[in-house]
């Protein structure tokens, strides 16, 4: 029933930011919004019949936002910038288009964007979703004088332009771009332009009030996973993996990093054999590789024909967050708005999986991934449903994660999505101490017993009195009572623009 009902889901999901086609924005729609099947004979208020029929003859336009190299017969490579005509987009995640040659074939559907939606997508300087933190350290890691981006503002529908300059030292200034009551937009109000294009091209002549003009924008940049490293493939022939050195090992065995095909990057997890119920793992595998959002590791296949299972995912260069957390304690403890990014990041991929009633059941900052630009993704969701070992399991087992777990799951092992937010709080407190164990050294039956009697963990040092507030909310007592990811995401995001500037 969950493999039905996530499935049907995630078929509906939309998450396309809209523009308006001059690059000048009108705002973004994150939330999934299904098309309106045209009824015959019409309602009043929709388009006349024959305004329907040109509707539905215009043929849908993309432009693709990547390059993408066709590996597997049936695809089609992508040029970037290029234009293609879409024949059949019913998949959510593989499209069928055809290229200026009439070559046919599927390309990944996060990978292009409707011509008429583009805005400011098509430009190298515009990153999107990109938070203060994370763009100063892109602009720093460059490190190029008058490199710059745009990103979205946390304020829905508001831009910020972030610029690095060596002057007198290396940092990054921050601009709101404004727009004035004629609608143009303008950063210092003297050089007013029409579109935002516009006004980029101006300041790439004028520092116009600016630290420095603008030069440069960061290359290179990462491009997303597929869902699926090819349309309809989720088993992959362990012939085309190359193994190459050891990530780590965990619960299931060892990760190793590997190639796909020589050119694609994926972690490999080889599972210990009786660790997992692998029939029903693999059933539910077709699911997961479904599962798309920049804030989740993306599955991209198994290799179930032979023992041990392979669990082939996205690779995240920096490892798992627990660690990356300790690593980096002297410059993360420092950076509290890095900090409650990586708690938003998290956040956000929480309220994805809550959006499609998937319960991860083991959320905890080990569970976590970081990769380039910052990135923090949610990992190994679900799978804790697969595993075999009742010391895992069971709430009285040694390798329960008992200081994760709320009240309902030590007491009658009641999973859902409020119990993956209690143990949310408790991945927040850990970002904020940079790794520390929850509890301490206490054993897991005192821990149990703290818990039942409402003793919560106490607020690190580095965390705001407003970000500790939203932790205890995590941890009420009844589910019912604690807020749901997509409420959770919202109020971090409001505590964000009043602690740390945007
Ligand atoms: P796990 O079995 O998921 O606990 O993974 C064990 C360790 O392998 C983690 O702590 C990471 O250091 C590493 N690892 C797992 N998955 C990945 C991945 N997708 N990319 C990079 N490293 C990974």
């Amino acid at each position: 029933m969950l493999v039905i009902s996530a499935l049907k889901q995630v078929a509906n999901a939309a998450t396309n930011a809209v523009h308006s086609a001059t690059g000048n924005v009108t705002g973004h729609n994150n939330s999934g919004t299904p098309s309106t099947p045209i009824m015959p004979g019409g309602t009043p208020g929709t388009p006349s019949s024959k305004a329907k029929e040109k509707i539905m003859l215009r043929a849908k336009v993309v432009v693709a936002l990547y390059p993408f190299r066709a590996i597997e017969g049936g695809d089609l490579s992508l040029e970037k910038g290029a234009e293609y005509e879409v024949l059949d987009d019913s998949q959510e995640h593989w499209w069928k288009v055809k290229d200026e040659n009439g070559s046919i074939g599927y390309i990944p559907s996060n990978y292009v964007k409707e011509k008429e939606l583009l805005g400011l997508q098509k430009y190298e300087w515009y990153v999107g979703d990109m938070s203060r933190q994370r763009a100063e350290s892109l602009l720093k890691q460059e490190d190029k004088e008058g490199c710059f981006v745009v990103r979205n503002s946390s304020t829905k529908g508001l831009y910020t332009l972030s610029l690095y300059t060596k002057v007198p030292h290396p940092h990054v200034k921050h601009y709101h771009i404004k727009q004035n009551t004629r609608g143009e937009f303008y950063l210092s109000e003297k050089h007013c332009c029409g579109s935002i294009p516009d006004l980029v091209n101006y300041h790439r002549h004028n520092s116009g009030g600016l630290a420095s003009r603008l030069k440069t924008s960061p290359c290179d940049r990462p491009v997303p996973p597929t869902a699926g490293l090819s349309h309809d493939k989720w088993e992959i022939d362990p012939a085309e993996l190359h193994l190459l050195e050891e990530l780590g090992s965990g619960q299931f065995g060892v990760v190793r990093r590997g190639k796909w095909r020589g050119s694609i990057d994926v972690a490999v997890k080889m599972m210990k054999e009786g660790t997992m119920s692998e029939d029903d793992f693999i059933e539910e595998a077709k699911v997961m590789t479904k599962l798309q959002h920049q804030n989740l590791v993306q599955l991209y296949g198994v290799c179930s024909k032979d023992r041990p299972i392979y669990i082939v995912t996205e690779y995240m260069r920096h490892g798992s967050l627990l660690n990356y957390l300790r690593r980096h304690e002297a410059s993360l403890g420092a950076n509290v708005g890095l900090l409650l990014d990586m708690c938003i990041q998290v956040c956000k991929g929480m309220a994805y999986l809550e959006r499609h009633n998937y319960i991860h059941r083991d959320l905890a900052a080990r569970n976590c991934l970081v990769g380039s630009e910052n990135v923090v993704k949610v990992a190994d969701f679900g799978l804790a449903r697969y595993v075999l070992d009742d010391q895992y399991t069971s709430s009285g087992g040694t390798k329960f994660p008992i200081k994760w777990a709320p009240p309902e799951v030590l007491n009658y092992t009641r999973f859902s999505s409020k119990s993956d937010v209690w143990a949310y709080g408790v991945l927040m407190w850990e970002v904020f101490t940079c790794g520390k164990m929850p509890y301490g050294r206490l054993k897991n039956t005192e821990v149990v017993e703290r818990v039942q009697r409402g003793i919560i963990l106490e607020r690190p040092k580095a965390c705001f009195k407003e970000v500790y507030e939203v932790m205890r909310k995590c941890w009420a007592h009844c589910p019912e009572v604690r807020p749901s990811f997509r409420v959770l995401k919202e109020q971090l995001i409001s505590v964000s623009q009043g602690l740390v500037n945007d």
